[in-house]
């Protein structure tokens, strides 16, 4: 991955059979996907030519979120307070979170890994609390359930029962969550996206209709969370 300017970053493809311009969310970046032996100064005329349209596309995303004091952060969807209390005098970061408080009591000056390592924790012990319990109802088994920071897939399983998951579904509410889990989880039975692999993914969802629109409609936004400008 080579930047090509400060907005466009240069990504070899070997499935690319053209050149194609992809905003992405989370890096805050417009790709520039190429075919393997495209040239070089063929990727620079493409990306002068498309120069206007990445500059809107790059005008239009919704700007980021960093994690700063008094903020609120939907956990599970719910407002939540972050309160970061600096203290260098501190030996070590302790994060606990109330009922609407996340408090930080640090000895960083940018709490911000800590806090994340924190939400990824929590995330994941809700994650595979409901895949253990969906997958029961359809008798299959979970091995494991992880999170990662993805950008294009909330989650993702395979035949052994090892299953992953966006960890910025933290930032969504239960309902996106419960859905996101239910369609993994249907897919321990269905490979596919067939009407049959959709029934079960509705049965397994605690409100398919709310959980699968939010997600369509607004998971975009989770990617705005937690980084600096
Ligand atoms: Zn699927």
């Amino acid at each position: 991955m080579a930047p090509i300017n400060k907005h466009v970053k240069l990504k070899r493809s070997a499935k690319a059979r053209r050149m194609a311009l992809r905003v992405d969310y989370r890096d805050r970046v417009v790709y520039l996907v190429m075919p393997k032996r495209a040239r070089l100064d063929t990727a620079y005329d493409f990306v002068r030519e498309n120069r206007a349209w990445i500059a809107e596309q790059i005008e239009s995303l919704p700007e980021a979120i960093p994690y700063k004091h008094g903020m609120n952060l939907p956990i599970f969807g719910k407002k939540v307070r972050l309160e970061i209390n600096y203290d260098s005098a501190l030996k070590k970061t302790d994060i606990t979170l109330t009922k609407n408080k996340l408090i930080v009591n640090t000895n960083k000056e940018d709490p911000s890994g800590r806090i994340e390592r924190f939400l990824r924790e929590l995330v994941r012990d809700k994650l595979a609390e409901l895949s253990h319990k969906k997958a029961k109802i359809i008798n299959k088994k979970v091995r494991s359930v992880t999170v990662r920071d993805t950008k294009s897939r909330w989650g993702s399983c395979d035949d052994k029962g090892q299953l992953s998951y966006c960890w910025r579904l933290v930032f969504a509410p239960y309902e996106a969550l419960d859905y996101i889990v239910a369609h993994e989880i249907a897919h321990l039975r269905h490979l596919d996206h067939s009407t049959r692999f959709w029934n079960l993914c509705r049965e397994l969802s605690d409100d398919y209709v709310e959980g699968y629109h939010w997600i369509h409609n607004n998971g975009r936004d989770l990617m705005r969370y937690g980084k600096a400008e």
